[in-house]
C-alpha cells in the first residue's frame, strides 16, 4: 500500500495511491481526516480500515489533479552520514566504526515536487539521494532482528546539504536544516509491497544527467541496525523519518564541484518506490521575521 498526503486550500488530507488515482480517506471516513503520523499511532486497525476503503473503489480522484505534499510530518527527522563505502571514499574519510547520526529540522521537510531554495547565505548547495524509512510504532530498545516490525514503510529523501556550512563546524545539523532542504515522498510504500528494503536500486539525476547510482545493499549500517542503535538512545515515534545515507556522486566530490543553481532539477529515483523531483529556486529574503507568515 502507498500512503500519501495532499493539500487542499484548507487542509492536509491523507490518501492511498491506487494506480493513477488517489483514494481520499477523509472523504470516505471523517475519522481518518488526520495526518499520517497520527493515523499510524492509532495502530494496525487504522491501516486495515484504510486498506478496506482503498479496496472499495470509492472516493477516488485522479493523481494528476492534486499536488502531493510530504506524506508525513516527522516529529524526529534523523539522517545518517557516511553510510555507503563509495561515499566515504569520495569524502576522503575513514569508514565510521559507529553510526554517524544528525538531525534535520522538521521545518526542512517539503513535498516531493516542491521547490528547493538556494539559500541567500550560500551558493554551495548539494544533493544527496537517499532511501528513507518511517517509524510506525512507538518503540524503544528494538533489536535489529525485530526492527522490521516497527517500520511503517519506505520513501525517498533528498538530504539537501549546504556544504560550506557543513564543514565550518564539527556539527552538521544546521547545514542540513535549511527550510525546503528535506524533500520526502512521493509516498510511503508499506513493507509488504517493498519486499527486501536492502535490494533497491537508487539513482539521482540533475537536469537529466545521472549523478548517483547505487543499491541499498551497499549500506554499511542497514535500516534494521539503524533502528536498533537509534532506539537504544531515544523513543522512536510513529511518523519519525530516518534518511539512511547517500552513495557517491555528490557535487562536492565531482571535478569542478557543480553546485546546484536556480533552474536545476534534481530527481531521485528508487525502484519499488518511485521518484521525487525538485526544482532549485533562489531564496528571496523579504525581511526578518516574515517567513512564518508567508508560509502559513
Ligand atoms: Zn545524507
Amino acid at each position: 500500500m502507498r500512503l500519501a498526503s495532499y493539500r487542499t486550500a484548507d487542509a492536509l488530507r491523507p490518501a492511498i495511491v491506487a494506480g493513477d488515482e488517489l483514494v481520499d480517506l477523509g472523504a470516505a471516513d471523517p475519522a481518518l481526516s488526520a495526518p499520517w503520523a497520527e493515523l499510524l499511532d492509532r495502530g494496525p486497525a487504522c491501516l486495515d480500515r484504510a486498506r478496506a476503503i482503498a479496496a472499495s473503489g470509492a472516493h477516488r480522484i485522479p493523481l494528476h489533479s492534486v499536488r502531493l505534499a510530504a506524506p508525513v510530518q516527522p516529529r524526529k527527522f534523523f539522517a545518517i552520514g557516511l553510510n555507503y563505502a563509495d561515499h566515504v571514499a569520495e569524502a576522503g574519510l575513514e569508514t565510521p566504526e559507529h553510526l554517524v547520526v544528525f538531525i534535520k529540522a522538521g521545518t526542512s521537510v517539503t513535498g516531493p515536487y516542491d521547490p528547493v531554495e538556494r539559500p541567500a547565505v550560500s551558493d554551495y548547495l548539494d544533493y544527496e539521494g537517499e532511501l528513507g524509512f518511517v517509524i510506525g510504532r512507538r518503540c524503544r530498545h528494538v533489536g535489529a532482528d525485530r526492527a522490521a516490525e516497527v517500520i511503517a514503510g519506505y520513501l525517498i529523501v533528498d538530504d539537501v546539504s549546504v556544504r560550506d556550512w557543513q564543514i565550518q563546524t564539527p556539527q552538521w545539523s544546521l547545514a542540513k536544516s535549511f527550510d525546503t532542504h528535506g524533500p520526502i515522498g512521493p509516498w510511503i510504500v508499506t513493507p509488504d509491497e517493498i519486499g527486501d528494503p536492502h535490494r533497491l536500486a537508487i539513482r539521482t539525476f540533475v537536469n537529466g544527467e545521472l549523478r548517483q547510482q547505487s543499491d541499498t545493499s551497499q549500506l554499511i549500517f542497514d535500516c534494521y541496525r539503524q533502528v536498533e542503535i537509534l532506539s537504544q538512545a531515544c523513543t522512536l515515534e510513529p511518523g519519525d523519518v530516518i534518511a539512511t545515507g547517500t552513495p557517491s556522486g555528490v557535487a562536492a566530490a565531482m571535478d569542478g564541484q557543480p553546485w546546484l543553481e536556480p533552474g536545476d532539477r534534481v530527481r531521485v529515483e528508487i525502484d519499488g518506490i518511485g521518484a521525487i523531483e525538485n526544482e532549485v529556486i533562489q531564496e528571496r529574503v523579504a525581511g526578518a521575521g516574515t517567513r512564518g507568515e508567508e508560509r502559513s
